[in-house]
């Protein structure tokens, strides 16, 4: 026996050392550390954190009655009120699995989504129940419909896609209910659909243990704390709202709820209540950036903004620090339970110049703390790209915050993990100090003349004329170059358009000749519900432009 003596035998996991990790826990965790404190604010309506923990055990309680168990989907279809944040905590906590849908999307989708998910119960905010009564006519399911009673939204009765209302359902439910949690950490506790622009959407499904981590990674990369106030302008929708719906429980601060993404609300938010947190994609930011004078807060404390979803222009990092923001640049997709990568700050970066800190600061950096690895690779060999700043690969992720796969496709999940990794679909260079640097999505990038365009490259270069707020580039087919880049730009506002020339050789003058644009169109650019900028209609739209001259 003389194995007896080494460290790692005969030692079992027991209950006494080993359960489940959950992000339901942090209420559990904040609800007797700071009963008292306050939880949520949504305009008069305040929760704390027994408030809070109180009516997730009612809310889990009443589903359990209807019939909600282990495994089982309920959908949901609200903007970022108090009653979704309630869903993030109480469908988890029965082991069943939230479905929060992009109220954005069509009917059909919803339909498609509800059928897909196999929804039992759907609660729906009376803005949206028309879509989802349509949604449900189209589906041959019939959930459980319950209606949700938001004070700040419209409480016209007419506007109730069900015969239970939200108040009516936590009346049935006990306040002190002991819920079950999840039998095991792997059991799925969200199902997000990708927005599907490329065919049917996929089902992106989530385990308790990688929300649990990365949530405590997102307050760790973003410095949450007790103190922290934390203003809800990311959807929560949108990958559990980069899964601070748990991470600003787990760190204790509050939550400050807003229906709808506009820069007075957000302003106003910001003074009364002296939020310290925020998120959101760089369209929101450059929201507030062009937000009109009479809309525009001073505040006197620093304002932390994480982005991401998308690249983050220099100028609008550089605008938004202007205005007394301080910015945080994240990158993830659905997969990875939103943010994977940080660009982690170094104080050295305070005493650049402005725009080359900004520089710096939109790259996506490096693996969050809850990631085991990330690697830019050759997507054909899987081999690491040499960390030379120039060398274009694929960026790969692996670790316990990547989703367990995509719900019923067996072959799309496995397309995506070839190899031992996450494939991202992202083209990146990997710099001798580890960051990584997006240049474009595979499918965004611009070949022309066999040559390789970063659309992000010329899109940054267009951020820096004076007379642009926004732009995107995409490929246009060219009879001799393959592709030529075509810019789509939206200019700052009461600004008369310029002669095209003038932005083409602005670019020609600050890039190489051949990433310069060949057309430009002024105007607004589409978007989807997370501030992405819709690439595949501009390509659509460059490719409806007349036939190129040379
Ligand atoms: P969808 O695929 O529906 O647009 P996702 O949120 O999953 O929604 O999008 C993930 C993609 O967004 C990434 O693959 C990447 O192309 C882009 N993205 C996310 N964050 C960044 C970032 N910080 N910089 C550049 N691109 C980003």
């Amino acid at each position: 026996m003389e194995d007896a003596g080494r460290p790692d035998v005969a030692l079992a996991r027991v209950a006494a050392n080993h359960v489940p990790l959950t992000p339901v826990s942090f209420l559990e965790h904040s609800a007797l550390a700071w009963p008292a404190k306050m939880a949520v604010r949504h305009g008069a309506f305040e929760l704390t954190y027994a408030d809070l923990h109180a009516r997730c055990r009612r809310l889990a309680s009443a589903l359990a009655q209807a019939g909600v168990g282990h495994g089982d989907t309920v959908a949901i279809v609200a903007p970022n009120i108090p009653a979704m944040l309630e869903a993030h905590y109480a469908v988890p906590a029965l082991g069943a699995v939230l479905n929060a849908l992009n109220y954005r999307l069509d009917a059909k989708t919803i339909a498609f989504c509800l059928e897909h998910g196999n929804a039992k119960v759907v609660l729906v905010d009376a803005e949206f129940a028309p879509l989802v009564r349509d949604a449900l006519a189209r589906c041959g399911r019939t959930p459980l419909v319950v209606d949700l009673d938001d004070c700040e939204g419209p409480r016209d009765p007419a506007l109730r896609a069900g015969t239970l209302t939200y108040a009516a359902l936590l009346e049935q439910g006990d306040p002190a209910y002991a819920w079950p949690g999840p039998r095991d950490e792997w059991d799925s506790l969200s199902l997000l659909y990708t927005s599907g622009t490329t065919g049917e959407p996929k089902g992106v499904l989530y385990h308790h243990r990688g929300a649990y981590l990365n949530a405590l990674g997102n307050a760790l990369a973003f410095r949450l704390s007790p103190a922290s106030v934390y203003l809800w302008t990311l959807p929560m929708f949108h990958c559990n709202g980069w899964t601070y719906t748990w991470a600003v429980t787990a760190a204790g601060g509050t939550h400050v709820c807003l229906r709808r993404v506009d820069p007075p609300p957000i302003f106003e938010a910001i003074v009364a209540h002296r939020v310290t947190h925020l998120c959101g994609a760089p369209v929101v930011l450059n929201l507030l950036v062009h937000a009109p004078a009479h809309v525009r807060r001073t505040f006197d404390h620093v304002v932390e903004v994480a982005t991401g979803g998308a690249a983050p222009a220099s100028t609008i990092i550089a605008s938004m620090e202007a205005m007394g923001f301080r910015v945080t640049h994240l990158y993830g997709l659905t997969e990875s339970y939103g943010p994977a990568a940080v660009c982690a700050w170094h104080d050295e970066w305070a005493v650049l110049p402005l725009t080359e800190r900004a520089l710096r600061m939109s790259r996506q950096g490096v693996a969050m703390p809850t990631l085991a690895a990330l690697q830019v690779a050759d997507p054909d060999t899987g081999a690491p790209v040499p960390r030379d700043g120039a060398t274009l690969g694929e960026v790969m992720l692996r670790g316990n915050t990547i989703m367990k796969g995509y719900l019923g496709n067996p072959a799309a999940t496995a397309r995506a993990f070839a190899g031992g990794w996450f494939r991202t679909g992202d083209l990146a260079v990997w710099h001798p100090d580890n960051y990584i640097e997006i240049k474009d999505r595979a499918k965004d990038i611009i070949i022309s003349g066999g040559e390789n365009i970063s659309s992000l490259e010329v899109e940054e270069c267009l951020y820096r004329h004076p007379l642009v707020m926004e732009a995107a580039v995409v490929a246009r087919p060219d009879a001799r170059w393959g592709e030529t880049p075509c810019a789509f730009v939206t200019l700052k506002p009461g600004v008369p358009p310029p002669d095209p020339a003038t932005l083409i050789a602005w670019c020609r003058a600050n890039l190489a000749h051949f990433k310069a644009p060949r057309a430009i169109v002024f105007g607004p650019l589409p978007k989807t519900s997370t501030g992405k900028i819709q690439k595949f209609v501009l390509r659509e739209a460059a490719r409806a432009l007349a036939p190129p001259n040379g």
